[in-house]
């Protein structure tokens, strides 16, 4: 029997509690454009009994973490884990794509998984004068900006309008500036649970020395992570969406009409997994002109756009459409101008599919923070 630590795969994972229903397989975002079937791995991985038979398996790479299987499943099993799990035996014995060797090593060096440099983290924020925590430098709150935000060019529009919006209302901030290191989200998800568990601790104490309360974060793999693997005490992580919506209840400075017809994209590491589905809507709605329209899958029910769990460092099987894809007819097909979303990854995969199904001239994808500038 395989062992994992100082469990076998078979205990850890409960598997033997699961009934083969398949409901995990039937919620899986790539499980018709992949050869992942996480069903069936529930099966096949009762009778592994060494790790040669998980190395050639390159569908454990598939896997975006969106925990749709954990979710559904009626037996309270945590097939999504058991995907990680075995990625971490695969990073101990080197069996893993160069792509994601690539993006672990970055990490390691540079406290990113995108290969920039450290000093150069918060370009993004020349001219902005913004407050970087220190010392002598305190606020109220945190912004943690995320790698993504702060070194792809797309996503650094979002957080320079993050600013403006954190401006607009009031909100009493700071950054960490280039010591900002990776929250360790994505690396978590690809297996390498030492290197997750470095970056945590380097954060974490940077949190304390800083007297750190309350963060506010771009991305919902941030705020997943600090919010619930680090579950530090006494600190209070919330997404940016929350701040702004509970702001504009009191004052709503976001006014200018907006005459657009705007859908919203639900980042599965925000609302599947934490539950936050109302803000984003709510602050959406509160633009006046605005009509909203919901996605049929949306909610609980919101199909994965499979930027998660380490996909944004593999490459994708051609086997069939992907589920961006599918989101972009499905809101042209609704008569949507706007699609909106509230993650970094979200962004890209969603701008990369508007354009690989040659939709960019009927829909916008575009931050809910860059559509409140709008606003103004
Ligand atoms: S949903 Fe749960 S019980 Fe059903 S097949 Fe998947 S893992 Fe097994
Ligand atoms: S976490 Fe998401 S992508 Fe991974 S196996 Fe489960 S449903 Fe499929």
């Amino acid at each position: 029997m395989l062992m994992v630590e100082n469990d076998s795969f078979y205990e850890k994972y409960e598997l033997f509690g699961c009934i083969q229903c398949g409901k995990c397989t039937g919620g899986c975002p790539v499980s018709l454009n992949s050869p992942l079937n996480i069903r069936r791995l529930m099966q096949e991985a009762l009778v592994l009994d060494d790790l040669e038979s998980i190395y050639q398996r390159d569908d454990l790479w598939a896997c975006t973490a969106c925990k749709t299987c954990t979710i559904r499943c009626p037996r309270e099993l945590r097939p999504s884990d058991l995907i990680i799990g075995m990625r971490t035996a695969l990073i101990e014995e080197g069996h893993i794509p160069k792509t994601v060797i690539e993006a672990l090593e970055s990490a390691y060096k540079y406290g990113n998984p995108w290969g920039a440099v450290k000093n150069k983290r918060s370009e993004w924020a020349q001219g902005l004068d913004l407050k970087v925590l220190s010392e002598e430098c305190h606020a109220e709150h945190l912004y943690f900006v995320c790698c993504t935000a702060a070194y792809d060019t797309r996503v650094q529009n979002v957080a320079r309008s993050m600013v403006t919006c954190f401006r607009q209302v009031g909100l009493d901030f700071a950054i960490l500036g280039n010591d900002e290191t990776c929250c360790g989200s994505e690396i978590r998800r690809m297996g390498e649970e030492g290197l997750f568990e470095m970056l945590m601790e380097q954060n974490a104490e940077s949190f304390k020395a800083l007297n750190v309360r309350s963060i506010v974060t771009t991305s919902p793999h941030c705020y997943n992570a600090m919010k619930n693997d680090y579950a530090q005490d006494g600190l209070v992580v919330r997404h940016y969406t929350q701040v702004i919506a509970e702001a504009i209840e009191k004052h709503n400075p976001f006014s200018k009409e907006m005459k657009r017809v705007i859908t919203y994209h639900d980042p599965c590491f925000l609302g599947k997994q934490n539950g936050v589905f109302d803000e984003p809507r709510e602050i959406l709605k509160s633009i006046p002109g605005v009509t909203f329209i919901d996605f049929d899958r949306s909610r609980e029910k919101s199909l994965c756009c499979e930027g998660g769990g380490g996909r944004m460092w593999v490459e994708a099987s051609d086997q069939g459409p992907r589920s961006a894809e599918i989101r972009i007819r499905d809101a042209v097909e609704m008569g949507a101008e706007i699609l909106a979303t509230a993650c970094p990854f979200c962004l890209l995969t969603l701008e990369d599919a508007v354009k690989t199904t040659g939709n960019e001239e009927k829909l916008k994808i575009l931050d809910i923070a860059e559509i409140l500038v709008e606003a103004l």
